[in-house]
């Protein structure tokens, strides 16, 4: 009898790997996620985050300095 892995991994009873260090929600082994700066970030907060950090270099096209 040998060992047959499933291929794609049932999420109901994967056991999570870690956590988003915004949302605090579950990260599971392959699932998407960004290191930045030594957090751990989920795709959803991602975007939001980035944005929030980027918010000192944004401006209107009419004020950028050509
Ligand atoms: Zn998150």
């Amino acid at each position: 009898m040998r060992t047959v892995r499933k291929r794609n991994a049932d999420r109901q009873r994967a056991v999570p790997r870690g956590e988003c260090a915004l949302c605090g929600g579950e990260l599971y082994a392959g699932s998407a996620c960004w290191r930045v700066w030594g957090r751990t970030l989920c795709e959803e907060c991602l975007i939001p985050w980035l944005l929030a950090e980027l918010e000192p270099y944004r401006t209107r096209w009419e004020e950028a300095e050509l």
